[in-house]
Protein backbone atom coordinates (compact mmCIF):
# COMPACT_ATOMS: atom_id res chain seq x y z
CA UNK A 1 0.00 0.00 0.00
CA UNK A 2 1.51 3.81 -0.79
CA UNK A 3 0.64 6.96 0.61
CA UNK A 4 -2.44 8.25 -0.75
CA UNK A 5 -2.84 11.36 -2.89
CA UNK A 6 -3.64 13.62 0.36
CA UNK A 7 -1.15 11.85 1.83
CA UNK A 8 1.59 12.94 -0.24
CA UNK A 9 0.63 16.38 -0.28
CA UNK A 10 0.84 16.76 3.45
CA UNK A 11 4.23 15.09 3.15
CA UNK A 12 5.45 17.42 0.61
CA UNK A 13 3.89 20.07 2.03
CA UNK A 14 5.21 19.95 5.50
CA UNK A 15 8.51 19.00 4.35
CA UNK A 16 8.48 22.43 2.31
CA UNK A 17 8.13 23.93 5.65
CA UNK A 18 11.22 22.63 7.12
CA UNK A 19 12.77 24.54 3.98
CA UNK A 20 13.31 20.89 2.20
CA UNK A 21 11.65 20.30 -1.56
CA UNK A 22 11.55 16.11 -1.19
CA UNK A 23 9.30 15.49 -4.44
CA UNK A 24 12.69 13.93 -5.92
CA UNK A 25 12.70 11.49 -3.19
CA UNK A 26 9.03 10.62 -3.44
CA UNK A 27 9.89 6.92 -4.58
CA UNK A 28 12.10 6.38 -1.40
CA UNK A 29 9.14 7.65 1.03
CA UNK A 30 6.66 5.90 -0.80
CA UNK A 31 8.79 2.49 -0.54
CA UNK A 32 9.50 2.86 2.82
CA UNK A 33 6.00 3.88 4.01
CA UNK A 34 4.71 0.75 2.13
CA UNK A 35 7.43 -1.62 4.16
CA UNK A 36 6.17 0.14 7.01
CA UNK A 37 3.05 -1.01 6.73
CA UNK A 38 3.77 -5.05 5.32
CA UNK A 39 6.00 -5.29 8.19
CA UNK A 40 3.36 -4.02 10.81
CA UNK A 41 0.95 -5.95 9.85
CA UNK A 42 2.84 -9.27 10.64
CA UNK A 43 5.14 -7.89 13.48
CA UNK A 44 5.30 -5.34 15.56
CA UNK A 45 7.57 -2.21 14.60
CA UNK A 46 6.03 0.63 15.68
CA UNK A 47 2.62 1.76 17.31
CA UNK A 48 2.45 4.40 14.81
CA UNK A 49 0.32 2.76 11.86
CA UNK A 50 -2.12 5.13 10.49
CA UNK A 51 -1.00 6.93 7.54
CA UNK A 52 -1.02 10.66 9.16
CA UNK A 53 0.90 9.41 12.44
CA UNK A 54 3.63 7.72 9.95
CA UNK A 55 4.22 10.91 7.82
CA UNK A 56 4.14 13.43 10.49
CA UNK A 57 5.28 11.43 13.47
CA UNK A 58 8.11 9.65 11.33
CA UNK A 59 8.96 10.88 8.31
CA UNK A 60 8.33 14.48 9.10
CA UNK A 61 9.58 14.71 12.61
CA UNK A 62 12.89 12.63 11.55
CA UNK A 63 14.05 14.71 9.42
CA UNK A 64 13.45 17.60 11.66
CA UNK A 65 16.41 17.20 12.86
CA UNK A 66 17.80 19.17 10.56
CA UNK A 67 17.02 21.99 11.99
CA UNK A 68 20.34 21.46 14.02
CA UNK A 69 22.17 22.69 11.16
CA UNK A 70 24.47 19.99 12.34
CA UNK A 71 24.11 17.06 9.63
CA UNK A 72 25.13 18.68 6.32
CA UNK A 73 28.15 16.75 4.75
CA UNK A 74 30.29 13.54 4.35
CA UNK A 75 29.68 12.87 8.57
CA UNK A 76 29.72 9.57 9.80
CA UNK A 77 26.18 9.07 11.95
CA UNK A 78 25.21 6.59 14.25
CA UNK A 79 21.23 6.53 15.25
CA UNK A 80 21.09 4.72 18.09
CA UNK A 81 17.83 2.99 19.29
CA UNK A 82 16.96 3.85 16.05
CA UNK A 83 13.78 1.37 16.17
CA UNK A 84 12.33 1.20 12.53
CA UNK A 85 14.69 3.53 11.46
CA UNK A 86 13.54 6.59 13.11
CA UNK A 87 15.16 9.53 12.79
CA UNK A 88 18.10 7.79 10.65
CA UNK A 89 15.83 6.37 7.47
CA UNK A 90 14.65 9.35 6.49
CA UNK A 91 17.52 11.68 7.06
CA UNK A 92 19.72 9.39 4.63
CA UNK A 93 17.27 9.67 1.97
CA UNK A 94 17.45 13.42 1.95
CA UNK A 95 21.19 13.75 2.91
CA UNK A 96 22.36 10.53 1.18
CA UNK A 97 26.07 11.94 2.14
CA UNK A 98 25.40 11.12 5.47
CA UNK A 99 27.32 7.63 6.23
CA UNK A 100 24.49 6.16 8.15
CA UNK A 101 24.99 3.24 11.09
CA UNK A 102 21.71 2.27 12.31
CA UNK A 103 21.73 0.49 16.10
CA UNK A 104 19.13 -1.02 17.27
CA UNK A 105 18.71 -3.91 20.58
CA UNK A 106 16.09 -5.90 18.67
CA UNK A 107 17.02 -7.71 15.90
CA UNK A 108 13.67 -7.86 14.23
CA UNK A 109 13.73 -3.96 13.80
CA UNK A 110 17.64 -4.11 12.20
CA UNK A 111 16.23 -6.79 9.90
CA UNK A 112 13.75 -4.66 8.42
CA UNK A 113 16.26 -1.47 7.93
CA UNK A 114 18.73 -4.18 6.05
CA UNK A 115 15.91 -4.75 3.79
CA UNK A 116 14.62 -1.35 3.56
CA UNK A 117 18.51 -0.08 2.62
CA UNK A 118 18.95 -2.82 0.38
CA UNK A 119 15.75 -2.64 -1.35
CA UNK A 120 16.81 0.96 -1.83
CA UNK A 121 20.18 0.66 -2.83
CA UNK A 122 21.13 2.74 -0.34
CA UNK A 123 25.28 2.94 -0.18
CA UNK A 124 27.52 3.85 3.41
CA UNK A 125 24.92 1.82 5.36
CA UNK A 126 25.41 -0.09 8.23
CA UNK A 127 22.58 -2.27 10.57
CA UNK A 128 23.88 -3.10 13.78
CA UNK A 129 22.04 -5.13 16.20
CA UNK A 130 23.36 -4.91 19.15
CA UNK A 131 23.62 -2.64 22.69
CA UNK A 132 24.63 0.81 23.00
CA UNK A 133 26.56 -0.34 26.32
CA UNK A 134 28.57 -2.67 24.35
CA UNK A 135 29.37 -0.70 21.07
CA UNK A 136 30.63 2.22 23.37
CA UNK A 137 33.58 -0.02 24.07
CA UNK A 138 34.33 -1.62 20.85
CA UNK A 139 37.56 0.37 19.57
CA UNK A 140 36.07 0.15 16.06
CA UNK A 141 32.92 2.39 17.30
CA UNK A 142 34.29 4.25 20.15
CA UNK A 143 34.98 7.88 19.78
CA UNK A 144 34.87 7.16 15.87
CA UNK A 145 30.87 9.24 14.85
CA UNK A 146 30.61 12.77 13.98
CA UNK A 147 27.09 12.70 15.31
CA UNK A 148 24.65 10.14 17.38
CA UNK A 149 21.24 11.06 16.98
CA UNK A 150 18.56 9.55 18.80
CA UNK A 151 14.97 9.41 19.57
CA UNK A 152 12.23 8.02 22.26
CA UNK A 153 14.95 6.24 23.56
CA UNK A 154 15.32 7.18 27.37
CA UNK A 155 16.16 10.55 29.45
CA UNK A 156 18.69 12.27 28.47
CA UNK A 157 20.90 11.46 31.54
CA UNK A 158 20.89 7.80 30.48
CA UNK A 159 20.77 8.62 26.85
CA UNK A 160 24.26 10.68 27.16
CA UNK A 161 25.85 7.44 28.86
CA UNK A 162 24.62 5.76 25.65
CA UNK A 163 25.66 8.18 22.58
CA UNK A 164 28.58 10.10 23.71
CA UNK A 165 31.31 7.48 24.38
CA UNK A 166 30.46 7.06 20.25
CA UNK A 167 31.24 10.74 19.81
CA UNK A 168 34.60 11.81 18.67
CA UNK A 169 35.68 14.78 20.41
CA UNK A 170 34.72 18.13 18.88
CA UNK A 171 31.04 15.76 17.20
CA UNK A 172 28.09 16.25 18.55
CA UNK A 173 25.05 14.24 19.95
CA UNK A 174 21.93 14.94 19.31
CA UNK A 175 18.56 14.34 21.33
CA UNK A 176 14.88 14.87 19.78
CA UNK A 177 13.14 15.41 22.36
CA UNK A 178 8.95 17.02 22.93
CA UNK A 179 8.89 20.13 24.75
CA UNK A 180 9.46 20.69 29.13
CA UNK A 181 13.17 19.22 28.80
CA UNK A 182 14.52 21.62 31.45
CA UNK A 183 13.79 19.51 34.48
CA UNK A 184 15.40 16.80 31.99
CA UNK A 185 18.57 18.41 31.04
CA UNK A 186 18.96 19.89 35.02
CA UNK A 187 19.35 16.25 35.74
CA UNK A 188 21.21 15.54 32.93
CA UNK A 189 24.38 18.11 33.38
CA UNK A 190 26.54 16.04 35.83
CA UNK A 191 26.18 13.04 33.27
CA UNK A 192 27.26 14.97 30.40
CA UNK A 193 29.96 16.46 32.19
CA UNK A 194 31.02 13.29 33.17
CA UNK A 195 30.78 12.18 29.91
CA UNK A 196 33.16 14.65 27.82
CA UNK A 197 30.43 16.80 26.65
CA UNK A 198 28.43 20.24 26.95
CA UNK A 199 25.51 21.26 26.33
CA UNK A 200 25.66 23.60 23.25
CA UNK A 201 21.94 24.60 22.26
CA UNK A 202 18.43 23.90 23.15
CA UNK A 203 16.36 24.59 19.83
CA UNK A 204 12.27 24.38 20.24
CA UNK A 205 10.16 24.77 16.97
CA UNK A 206 6.93 23.96 16.00
CA UNK A 207 6.60 20.40 14.10
CA UNK A 208 4.73 21.43 10.60
CA UNK A 209 1.73 19.44 10.15
CA UNK A 210 1.16 18.84 13.41
CA UNK A 211 2.22 21.77 14.96
CA UNK A 212 3.22 20.48 18.57
CA UNK A 213 6.35 21.50 19.71
CA UNK A 214 9.54 19.97 19.74
CA UNK A 215 13.44 20.07 20.82
CA UNK A 216 16.79 18.87 19.63
CA UNK A 217 18.73 19.29 22.40
CA UNK A 218 22.44 19.46 20.64
CA UNK A 219 25.91 18.51 23.08
CA UNK A 220 29.17 18.73 22.03
CA UNK A 221 31.62 16.50 22.60
CA UNK A 222 34.02 18.50 24.48
CA UNK A 223 36.56 16.19 26.17
CA UNK A 224 37.38 12.07 26.13
CA UNK A 225 34.87 10.28 27.60
CA UNK A 226 36.73 8.51 30.73
CA UNK A 227 37.50 4.55 30.10
CA UNK A 228 34.73 3.44 32.30
CA UNK A 229 31.98 4.71 30.47
CA UNK A 230 29.45 3.24 29.27
CA UNK A 231 28.61 1.01 32.33
CA UNK A 232 27.52 -2.63 31.95
CA UNK A 233 24.49 -2.88 29.86
CA UNK A 234 21.34 -2.08 31.56
CA UNK A 235 23.04 0.18 34.15
CA UNK A 236 22.62 3.89 32.76
CA UNK A 237 18.89 3.08 32.73
CA UNK A 238 18.37 1.40 36.15
CA UNK A 239 21.31 3.87 37.65
CA UNK A 240 21.44 6.51 35.69
CA UNK A 241 24.82 9.32 36.26
CA UNK A 242 24.00 11.90 38.62
N1 LIG B 1 14.09 5.80 17.69
C1 LIG B 1 12.93 5.06 17.26
C2 LIG B 1 11.74 5.97 17.09
O1 LIG B 1 11.77 7.11 17.58
O2 LIG B 1 10.75 5.55 16.47
C3 LIG B 1 12.61 3.91 18.21
C4 LIG B 1 12.18 4.31 19.59
S1 LIG B 1 11.79 2.90 20.59
C5 LIG B 1 10.69 3.60 21.73
C6 LIG B 1 13.28 2.66 21.53
C7 LIG B 1 14.28 1.73 20.83
O3 LIG B 1 15.53 1.83 21.49
C8 LIG B 1 13.86 0.28 20.86
O4 LIG B 1 13.80 -0.21 19.55
C9 LIG B 1 14.95 -0.41 21.68
O5 LIG B 1 15.25 -1.70 21.21
C10 LIG B 1 16.12 0.54 21.52
N2 LIG B 1 17.08 0.55 22.64
C11 LIG B 1 16.82 0.83 23.94
N3 LIG B 1 17.94 0.77 24.67
C12 LIG B 1 18.95 0.45 23.81
C13 LIG B 1 20.36 0.23 23.98
N4 LIG B 1 20.94 0.34 25.17
N5 LIG B 1 21.10 -0.07 22.88
C14 LIG B 1 20.50 -0.18 21.67
N6 LIG B 1 19.17 0.00 21.46
C15 LIG B 1 18.40 0.31 22.51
Amino acid sequence: MQMSSQGVSLFLDSARELGLELEPTLPYFQLLYQNLIEANAITNLTAIRDERGIILKHFVDSLSCLKSGKLEGSLRVVDVGTGAGFPGLPLKIVRPELEMTFLDATQKKIAFIEGVCRKMKLAQTHCIWGRAEELGHDPAHRETYDRALSRAVSALNTLSELCLPLVRVGGFMIAQKSVGVEGELEQAQAAIQKLGGTVQEVITFQLPGLGELRTLIVIEKTRPTPPSYPRRTGVPAKNPLS
